[in-house]
């Protein structure tokens, strides 16, 4: 089938299409793709068909055993040109992902461009050091390799899709497997982006395919196939399940990082003005981040004062056009997700929470939903327990030490977390709160060393630095007796 004519995204030239085996692959069937911030139709990208799916595992497999063979010096060329790549087309990215996600354009240009490149070559050069580690023993060498594992399926979703797509691509292929990536189909067309990176950097067909589809057919097809060797998700809790039950009849590890509803704590102790504008800060995406602190914990006593100076931030948050680089807080990804988020509180109101600021859909556009703060909600609440994914945050008070972990660990999920205190004290609380990470006086410092991931109902498993390696790799050991062996069965 030829290529489709490409999407123009405000004078960026989008292929609608598949990249498989190192070229374009069009597709009888499409679906819509809008943009967020006036509900704009963007153009129509491929659906992903079985035999989409068929090709793309084949080429990814015809492809796995000359690039696992390079060795992870020989792939770092490939992948710093790739990184190259990425960063010539910064602006392109920059346009699309805030035009098809909604992420603001400040934010593409100084955060996640500049870490999607390092998300290449980052794990490309950290992948050079994981050779032939060794540990001596007195009876032999354990020569521990991390070899390949084979094609991985990496699934994203829309509230970053350059961001996560390349935290996972980058180890994966750095780490000798070759991948397929599956776009989120609300917001699609960076991945297609990254393919001409990829393209343009001459990676070898198949090394790095790009399915785009729905999620419950293409997505279905690629994780629940036997013949791939890894899934990384990012995305819901519900998925997650349908993925790992899929992938989990095959025995094929997964990598799931999930939702979240993260404790926010500000003790007595804290710099309240500090702690209130990083509060702010939770509104960004318009809420549509894993690891925003959505629930506010803060100490009874300095409740009142902390309530004042976060309304003073949020009142001067700018809503707006993410295209515009003075805006803060942007539209809503999807009407589907307008909905949830205003049932949410509608729900929450109904059932007794206070509306501190917000509570209602922003003028700005039909997209877009105010910063909005309850009060008054209750432990067990729906909106203290479940994610609503968007700029609706809770307030809860709490009188001891022992209230505020409570409160901080009396969820299912476990991904994230903020304390502000005075730090010897924020550090001792933060350590009782079950998490994946937390932050102390501060929020998002991300480093690609560190591992990240949660626990409960936030994730399973860890990626970032070594933790990526240990999930994308086949971890082998390789015993060498340092002393000739002697066949014996009471040998132990
Ligand atoms: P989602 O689970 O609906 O979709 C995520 C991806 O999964 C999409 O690409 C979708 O097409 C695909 N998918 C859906 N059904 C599938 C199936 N049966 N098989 C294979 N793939 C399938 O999530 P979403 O609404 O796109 O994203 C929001 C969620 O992601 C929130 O819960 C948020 O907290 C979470 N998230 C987590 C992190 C993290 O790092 N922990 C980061 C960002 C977002």
């Amino acid at each position: 089938m030829t290529t489709s004519s490409p999407i123009d995204v405000a004078g960026v030239a989008i292929s609608p299409d598949h990249f498989v085996d190192g070229t374009r692959l069009a597709s009888p069937e499409t679906f819509e793709v809008h943009r967020p911030i006036d509900g704009a139709l963007l153009g129509r990208v491929a659906m992903g068909l079985p035999e989409h799916v068929e090709a793309a595992i084949a080429a990814a497999r015809r492809a796995f055993p000359a690039w696992s063979a390079l060795g992870a010096a020989g792939r770092k060329p490939y992948l710093d040109r790739f990184a190259e790549e990425i960063a010539r087309r910064a602006d392109a990215f920059c346009t699309t992902e805030s035009n098809d996600a909604g992420v603001l354009l400040s934010r593409m240009r100084h955060g996640v461009v500049p870490r999607a490149m390092l998300n290449v070559s980052w794990f490309a050069e950290h992948a050079l050091r994981l050779q032939d580690r060794r540990i001596e023993t007195e009876q032999a060498t354990h020569r521990v390799r991390h070899d390949p594992a084979g094609v991985v399926v990496v699934i994203t979703p829309w509230n970053a899709p350059l961001m996560l797509s390349t935290w996972k691509l980058g180890p994966a292929l750095a780490a000798g497997d070759t991948c397929i990536l599956k776009p989120p189909e609300w917001a699609p067309l960076t991945c297609s982006l990254l393919a001409d990176a990829a393209h343009a950097a001459g990676l070898p067909p198949g090394v790095l395919n790009v399915v785009q589809g729905i999620g419950s057919t293409t997505g279905a097809a690629l994780v629940s196939d036997p013949r791939i060797a890894r899934v990384s998700f990012t995305g819901s809790v519900p998925t997650a399940r349908t993925i790992a039950r899929a992938a989990g009849g095959n025995l094929v590890p997964c990598s799931l990082e999930l939702g979240g509803k993260s404790p926010f704590i500000v003790l007595e102790d804290a710099d309240i003005d500090g702690a209130a504008a990083t509060g702010a800060l939770m509104y960004r995406n318009a809420g549509q981040v894993c690891l925003a602190g959505t629930r506010l914990l803060v100490h009874e006593r300095i409740a009142a004062r902390f309530v004042d100076a976060m309304r003073g931030h949020v009142e001067r948050l700018r809503v707006g056009d993410p295209r515009d680089e003075a805006t803060e807080v942007g539209p809503i990804i999807h009407p589907r997700q307008v909905e949830r988020v205003a049932g949410f509180v509608e729900r929450a109101v109904d059932a007794g929470a206070r509306v501190l600021w917000g509570g209602a859909r922003h003028p700005f556009g039909a997209q877009y939903y105010a910063p909005t703060m309850l009060a008054d909600v209750a432990q067990d609440s729906e909106i203290v327990q479940n994610e609503v994914f968007g700029p609706v945050l809770t307030l809860q008070t709490f009188a001891s030490d022992d209230e505020a972990v409570a409160l901080a660990n009396g969820t299912d999920y476990g991904l994230g977390g903020v304390c502000y205190g005075e730090t010897a004290h924020a550090i001792a609380i933060a350590d009782r709160v079950r998490t994946g990470f937390i932050w102390i006086n501060s929020f998002g410092i991300r480093d690609l060393a560190a591992p990240f991931g949660g626990i409960k109902r936030s994730g399973v498993g860890r990626e970032g630095g070594d933790w990526s390696f240990e999930f994308f790799c086949d971890v082998k050991d390789v015993v060498v007796p340092k002393k000739p062996f002697k066949a014996s069965f009471s040998h132990r």
